[in-house]
């Protein structure tokens, strides 16, 4: 340990770059500069005792500076810090040097160091001489006037170390004595922590007990990493109270950083699961971010979500649910597995209505019937029915009437219906798609502890919506199934019951929401397969597809204008004539509804469109414009100016130029261009007689979900065992409608004794094979019981059936015809098929009155009692038994 040692009045100087070489520390520096290089080997290298040179800190400009004062050296006080502002030149022009050309701030303290040891070196190529030296600090100095010695600086100083006497004086100070305790006992605790740490105590222990502690001071403080500034201060501390307060206080930091850093060692290795490096590094990063009180992004984010929280209206019991999820998610790390999850679900809370609503205002039935109306020709009695509907909500606006359910084909304008209402009501409008859905948890949602968990669709649906009152569409409500995962309808019984639906409950939402203000309407295609508990809280109102007469007046007046108008054509450009959409309608489309029909005058819109595109660009423009135009083109490029569409000179030739750009004459569609858009026509009435040209075929009419249907019966014999075989996808019901109809006409054929050319009595001996056409569609229901016998007996008859003529019915063993359903589906169909007759059991009768007159005036409907009725009507002058039996 250095000595207290004299000064001499000048020392050589050697500028430290914002660096600080304090008493009782050792450095090894590398001299490459000129000036430090002439210095070293003046001051140090060619003396023979080792020599002393000063230690003087430099403040780089260009590192920026917080001290403000340039004094001279002489006005150097005690107090504060001080530097000197000297410009140091040195005509060599080393590269090395040029630092030393800038503007410096030399330090107005320095250290007095001696040389420990001195080693000397040439660098190869250029031969250039460095030195490495060994330095160790001995005492303070205040720099009193700094002058040139050659390339180096010089200083005259004086020494700013105590005197014996003045050490002795101030050991006996109780502050120092005070000061001095309470720097020891940080030290000891800094040791201690080290040691600990790194085992390297044990000497540094020695020393705290056996250098004095003006000089401990220093040499704690110089061993650990501190700024400029902080050593700065702690070399200006020449007053030894002073020193002793900054130390204790320097090394109390250092001593609190390393509790930090083991603090957050330990923060990072408890959280700890897997050892993967991103994530720790992540960790740390954090827990740094946060002792620095740093807010990041994700912090930003959660602020955010906060604060959509807030303004989503909640009530307060799910207010506080959600804060205490909040509060999960904010001790979470972004990447600990359900953070994300728990932040969808807290954005999902923040997102749905909780109490933003349609305005609601005083309905006007009047208006709201206008706007129907407008919307939708025919309908009648379906619009009367909503307008009552209204009516109620307007008079009691929480009436708890039973929900609408809109039932028919597709195509017939339920969906369009359910949004008229909305509109009506002035609310907002969203439609659920329940086809398909077998599962619970698709309308309640999955709990939140299954991974990929979602909200049901009711909850999503009012998320989209964005309002907690809007009038909901359960579309398809009779295509829900039920299975093992539960059902559905039971949840929906939940949804619809006004009594259970003030607190709906969504599994993954997991807090009861209120669906009370929610307007429900649902469609179904039919009502067979709708649970009858949810049945029983809907009212049904049935739209039945509509005839020929009506699509047409539909298509004029609602579709043709919606189809032009959303391909940017308008009747100047496309017109459909009448003849044409009937064409549509008989030829190219079959269906209850009139979704096809949209389709294909959507396709003749698209195909005007492209035409209509095409012929705008080659439009050409009048010659006169083109005289007209070209010489005002030609002086404004000349004159490199902007070419401007203003050029075509409008205001000169007003009139011709208007009529160049009038549209050309509307496109009018007709028969080759239909069939050049929408292809060969796809239907004809002659289908119907071309199947029934065989006999044991036969025409009967069905119900499916897409309205009525004309459905073949196939039937044919051949060489066997008596079997009978069925094919085309055939449920249960009419496999047995099958068998008895064979059993029947057996019973028949012996009592009327049928038989064939050759006397050969068909019926034995042989196998029969019926078929449904179409055999990829799933069929069932008794009602093709007529139509069964009618084939079995035109095939063992071998007469053809009448192709005009269409039947349905169920029929009993003994022969009676008894009522079906889808009387108005039925007959509507047949009228599509262009059939003229239809045979009908006699109970349906009173069904008729639902049929449209003008279907019905162009039919002939026949009605049956017993079987026999329907057979002598369903061929070429009567039942061919009855010939038979009577010779
Ligand atoms: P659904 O829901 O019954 O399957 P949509 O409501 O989707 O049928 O109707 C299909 C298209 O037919 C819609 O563009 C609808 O506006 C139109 N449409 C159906 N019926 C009528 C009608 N009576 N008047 C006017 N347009 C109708």
């Amino acid at each position: 340990m250095a000595e207290s040692v004299e000064l001499p009045s000048r020392l050589a100087i050697l500028p430290f770059r914002n660096k600080v070489l304090l008493p009782g520390a050792i450095i090894r520096i590398r001299c490459t500069s000129h000036s430090s290089v002439t210095l070293v080997e003046q001051e140090l290298w060619q003396k023979e005792e080792k020599g002393l040179i000063g230690i003087l800190p430099v403040r780089d400009d260009a590192e920026g500076s917080s001290i403000g004062t340039m004094i001279n050296p002489g006005a150097a006080s005690d107090s504060g810090e001080r530097s000197l502002k000297f410009l140091v030149g040195t005509t060599d022009a080393q590269k090395s040097d040029a630092k030393d050309q800038q503007e410096v701030h030399w330090h107005n303290r320095g250290v007095a160091a001696r040389a420990l040891h001195l080693s000397r070196g040439v660098e190869k190529p250029s031969g250039r001489v460095t030195y490495v030296v060994v330095l160790e600090g001995l005492s303070r100095f205040n720099v009193q006037e700094l002058g040139k010695r050659g390339p180096y600086s010089v200083a005259r100083i004086t020494s700013l170390e105590m005197t014996k006497a003045e050490l002795e004086q101030v050991e006996h100070d109780p502050d120092f004595v005070a000061l001095s305790r309470q720097f020891k006992t940080t030290a000891m605790e800094l040791v201690s922590v080290l040691e600990q740490k790194q085992k390297t105590g044990g000497r540094t222990k020695v020393l705290l007990e056996t250098v004095p502690i003006h000089k401990l001071a220093d040499i704690f403080v110089a061993s650990f990493e501190m700024s400029f500034e902080e050593q700065l201060s702690m070399l200006d501390s020449v007053d030894l109270k002073v020193r002793l307060s900054k130390a204790t206080e320097l090394v109390d930091r250092h001593l609190q950083s390393i509790r930090v850093a083991e603090k957050i060692t330990q923060k990072v290795e408890g959280q700890l699961s897997k050892s993967q490096k991103e994530y720790l590094l992540r960790q740390q990063m954090r827990a740094i971010k946060e002792e620095l009180g740093d807010n990041d992004d994700d912090e930003d984010d959660v602020a955010a979500l906060e604060r959509k929280m807030q303004a989503a209206g909640m009530p307060s019991n799910i207010w506080k649910h959600a804060q205490r999820e909040l509060r999960r998610l904010k001790k979470m790390q972004p990447q600990q597995p359900g953070y994300n999850s728990s932040r969808v679900y807290l954005e999902l809370l923040a997102d749905l209505p909780w109490e933003k609503a349609s305005e609601e205002h005083e309905l006007d039935l009047k208006a709201a019937k206008e706007r129907l109306d407008s919307d939708h020709y025919g309908l009648t009695k379906v619009k009367q029915r909503i307008i009552e509907y209204l009516a109620v909500r307007k008079l009691k606006p929480d009436a708890r009437g039973p929900v609408l359910c809109f039932v028919g084909p597709p195509g017939v304008g339920k969906t369009s219906l359910a949004s008229s209402i909305a509109a009506a009501l002035g609310r907002k409008f969203v439609r659920l798609s329940l086809g398909g859905v077998k599962d619970e948890a698709d309308i309640r949602g999955h709990r939140r502890t299954y991974i990929g968990s979602m909200p049901g669709r009711l909850i999503d649906g009012l998320k989209r919506v964005g309002v907690c009152n809007p009038v909901m569409l359960l579309d398809e409500i009779d295509k829900t199934g039920s299975d093992v995962r539960g059902d559905p309808a039971s949840a929906l019984l939940e949804v619809l019951d006004p009594e259970q639906n003030k607190s709906f409950n969504d599994h993954y939402l997991n807090v009861p929401y209120d669906l009370s203000k929610v307007v429900f309407v649902a469609t179904a295609n039919r009502v067979q397969p709708i649970p009858p508990p949810l049945l029983d809280r809907m009212e049904l109102i049935e739209l039945p597809g509509y005839t020929q007469e009506e699509k047409l007046k539909i298509a004029m007046r609602h579709l043709i204008p919606r189809v032009l108008d959303q391909h940017g054509l308008s009747s100047e450009f496309l017109k459909i004539p009448e003849a044409m959409v009937k064409n549509i309608i008989q030829r190219y489309t079959r269906e209850a509804g009139v979704r096809s029909l949209e389709r294909n005058l959507a396709a003749l819109a698209r195909a005007a469109a492209v035409m209509v595109a095409e012929h705008e660009q080659t439009l050409p423009l009048s010659k006169d414009v083109q005289k007209l135009a070209s010489p005002l083109l030609n002086g404004r490029m000349a004159e490199g100016g902007e070419v401007e569409m203003e050029v075509i000179p409008m205001g000169v030739n007003d009139h011709e130029i208007g009529g160049t750009f009038q549209s050309p004459s509307p496109l009018v569609v007709d028969e080759t261009m239909l069939e050049k858009i929408l292809g060969p026509p796809r239907f004809d009435d002659s289908e119907a007689a071309d199947r029934v040209a065989s006999a044991g075929v036969s025409v009967g009419l069905v119900w499916t979900t897409f309205g009525g249907e004309v459905q073949f019966v196939e039937a044919t014999s051949m060489v066997g065992k008596g079997e009978m075989h069925l094919t085309g996808q055939l449920g249960d019901v009419i496999k047995e409608s099958a068998q008895l109809a064979l059993t029947w006409v057996r019973a028949r054929a012996s009592d009327f004794k049928l038989a064939l050319a050759g006397d050969m009595n068909v019926l034995d001996g042989r196998d029969i094979h019926i078929h449904f056409p179409a055999g990829a569609v799933p069929k069932d229901g008794p009602s093709a019981g007529v139509t069964l016998v009618t084939a079995l007996v035109s095939l063992f008859s071998q007469k053809r059936v009448r192709a005009d003529t269409a039947m349905t019915g169920e029929m009993t063993l003994r022969g009676l015809v008894l009522p079906v359903g889808g009387i108005k589906d039925k007959i509507l169909a047949a009228h599509r098929y262009g059939i003229k007759r239809v045979i009908l059991p006699q109970r349906n009768s009173k069904d008729l009155v639902e049929v449209p007159a003008a279907v019905l005036s162009s039919l002939e409907v026949i009605l049956a009692k017993r079987m026999e009725d329907v057979l002598e009507n369903a061929f070429e002058g009567g039942c061919p038994w009855r010939k038979h039996s009577k010779l």
